[in-house]
């Protein structure tokens, strides 16, 4: 499947991707017309990681860490566990999904610098330029100017961990619970939750301004 899915993407004329859409749709109509694999099946397997599959698996996963210290123990001691016992089906059998919490001294980065390996079953499909060779060489090569480029600024003292995806190993990253956030419930955590704070690239996101607490009510604020 890992190549199947670029068919289905837009094409980009930056991307010169037309050679691989039309080998793919070669390769699909073989398959299919010796009878090795049901069109039906393969539809099947695009619209679960389409549709049903993508970052709100993920983000859900992380409110849940954000709101329960304990599920959060049990999610980076074994995520494909932690995940499957959320209700979320198991991921593709044999791959094992690893969630790297970030700190305020660590930051942790995913790619895959080989191809384009994605946890499918917290994130669904990657992003196009997760798989672009400019991505995959310099967030190993310059995770900080990459970073920069996302809009995400990290203070100097914070020590960026790049971690390789592979056939076996699927990284999530399990973003900081931003600041101002204490009375949220689990579902409007989930919101703040992107998909690329879950790559590495950002961080979750702050809540709206509307969300905050007015100046002049009264309250003092407390500030670190
Ligand atoms: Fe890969």
């Amino acid at each position: 499947m890992a190549a199947n899915h670029q068919a289905h993407e837009h094409h980009r004329h930056d991307e010169p991707e037309s050679d691989i859409t039309l080998r793919v749709k070669a390769l699909e109509s073989i398959l299919v017309s010796k009878g090795l694999v049901d069109p039906q099946a393969l539809d099947m397997l695009i619209d679960t990681y389409e549709h049903r599959v993508g970052p709100h698996i993920g983000a859900k996963v992380v409110a849940r860490a954000w709101s329960d210290p304990a599920y959060k123990r049990r999610l980076l001691e074994d995520g494909t566990a932690a995940v499957n016992e959320l209700g979320f089906p198991p991921g593709p059998e044999g791959i094992n999904l690893i969630v790297l919490e970030n700190t305020p001294k660590v930051h942790n980065v995913v790619v895959c610098t080989l191809c384009s390996c994605y946890p499918w079953g917290t994130l669904g499909l990657p992003p196009v330029w997760y798989k672009s060779p400019a991505y995959r060489a310099r967030a190993v090569g310059d995770p900080r100017g990459v970073l920069r480029e996302f809009g995400t600024e990290l203070d100097d003292d914070v020590e960026i961990r790049v971690w390789d995806s592979s056939a076996e190993v699927r990284y999530l990253v399990l973003p900081e619970r931003p600041p101002g956030t204490e009375r949220m419930t689990e579902e409007e955590l989930a919101g703040l939750v992107t998909r690329d704070s879950m790559i590495g690239v950002a961080k979750a996101k702050s809540p709206k301004a509307g969300a905050r607490k007015r100046p002049g009510n009264g309250r003092a604020e407390h500030r670190v």
